[in-house]
């Protein structure tokens, strides 16, 4: 029998991250990852598997965002027995995010059986609860660190790098020795981009056959990272001068953390005026203090920041929201303040009141760090519609609407080649976690560069020895 992978998700579009190898002796799955899309086919997509989670022998985690994460409660569920390998960061950062996304699923349950039970249909169950995706966060997760390697399974040896994508995160490295065949996978999806704050750039490794690389921007060239500093600079300032607010929908997980480094930054030097930052948002307040505690994952010049005293999440008038009164209490506040809240791309969380508060007075200002999808509140924003709904109420969009679109934790294409190029020859490499059109962007550019590149349909097996 020969060794071969298979496609199984996050193949031609960015969601629900998943890649089984198998072995003549055991099977390894890569990643498993939430998939996204409208009700119907998210429940069918992640309550299904094509194999028995009983029989895989190792999952491998590469990094906690929920693309990645968010589906391992329904394999707990349906009976995965094996260990979870993943960093140290990854796993505290997964525990958060699993518990958010069992909530998440509930209030969205919730939402739809009140409907359901009005027109009498039958009522649903969500894909996991909070106290399932608990269960599943309890489950043996086995830590390791960067360049060290480990048997995870019989004959399959694991090493993870440092991928430079959020903290924690890993470019995943199998070794597979059988008598007949020997080969060495590379799985990088997530990859980071070089002089993030406080990440090191990507560890690409070396002496690989076969290469699994993400391609969500293959066919994008990103803005500098410190034009990010610089536009919320001026941002702030010019709202500061009208008297005004500065709303900030971020993802809890790292946006908000990079935010808060620009912002650490903009005070100490200076560049802005002293105003309240407020973090107002439990999931982001309890990741920050993750990133306290694992700051061994950041760069040396971060790590020395912190110990002079300077950290990017301790600093004058910079405060963290768990309690909802303190939350409700900023509504009646009118002096200039930051605050950032999720959700990311503004469908739920806190942000809809801060929304829903300032979005008609045109003193204050949003400002978008992250991709905001087709469909959501964030895009009408970003399109700046005149009128946007938020509970159901119609609101005139005043405010200053700001893009920041230098903030991107993923290697744009121009990154992605030169980071592909370094593990060079590969026998093959195999394009995922991006849209077609993405992908196809990546092949043509890594082709005129004499690299192989190949786009696999999802659910295809190929065979690699
Ligand atoms: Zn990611």
């Amino acid at each position: 029998m020969a060794i071969r992978l298979q496609f199984l998700g996050g193949v031609r579009t960015v969601t629900g991250s998943m890649h089984l190898v198998e072995s003549e002796t055991a099977k390894v799955l890569l990643d498993c990852g939430l998939f996204q899309g409208r009700r119907d086919e998210f429940y069918e997509r992640n309550s299904k598997f094509t194999f028995c989670p009983r029989q895989i022998d190792a999952l491998i985690l590469s990094h906690a965002h929920i693309d990645h994460c968010g589906n391992i409660p329904s394999l707990v569920k349906q009976g995965l027995r094996c260990k979870i390998f993943c960093t140290h960061a990854t796993r505290d950062l997964t525990k958060l995010m699993l518990e958010d996304s069992g909530k998440i699923q509930e209030e969205d349950i919730r939402y739809v059986n009140k409907i359901n039970r009005r027109l009498g249909l039958p009522l649903r169950k969500p894909l996991y609860t909070r106290q399932e995706a608990l269960r599943a966060a309890k489950r043996r997760f086995q830590v390791i660190s960067y360049n060290q390697q480990i048997c995870v399974a019989k004959n399959i040896f694991l090493t993870l790098y440092d991928a430079g994508h959020i903290l924690g995160s890993a470019i995943v490295v199998l070794d597979i020795q059988e008598a007949q065949h020997k080969v060495r996978i590379g799985y990088a999806v997530d990859l980071g981009r070089k002089n993030l704050p406080m990440l090191n750039d990507p560890h690409m490794p070396s002496g690989l056959d076969y290469l699994i690389v993400e391609s969500t921007y293959g066919g994008r060239i990103h803005s500098p990272i410190q034009e990010a500093k610089n536009k919320l600079r001026d941002s702030i300032i010019r709202t500061i001068e009208r008297k005004g607010k500065i709303i900030i929908p971020a993802f809890s997980l790292e946006r908000t953390q990079e935010v808060l480094y620009f912002l650490s930054e903009l005070v100490r030097e200076q560049q802005i005026p002293l105003i309240p930052i407020y973090v107002d948002s439990p999931l982001a307040t309890e990741i920050t203090e993750v990133f306290k505690y694992h700051h061994i994952y950041m760069n040396t010049k971060t790590q020395k920041a912190i110990e002079a005293g300077r950290s990017p999440f301790e600093f004058l008038h910079l405060h963290f929201i768990r309690d909802q009164k303190q939350s409700k209490a900023l509504n009646t506040e009118k002096r200039p303040m930051v605050i950032i809240a999720g959700s990311g791309m503004c469908e739920s969380g806190r942000i809809l009141h801060h929304l829903k508060n300032n979005i008609e007075d045109s003193r204050n200002t949003i400002l978008i760090v992250g991709f905001m999808a087709q469909d959501t509140l964030g895009r009408r924003i970003v399109e700046r519609q005149r009128y946007v709904k938020i509970f159901g109420i119609e609101y005139e969009l005043n405010a200053e609407v700001v893009i920041v679109d230098a903030f991107s934790a993923h290697a744009d294409r121009e990154e992605l080649v030169e980071l592909i190029g370094r593990c060079m020859p590969l026998k093959n490499i195999f394009l995922v976690h991006g849209e077609m059109d993405q992908c196809k962007a990546l092949a043509d550019v890594l082709t005129q560069n004499n690299m192989p590149a190949y786009i696999p349909s999802w659910r295809e097996q190929v065979i690699l020895a």
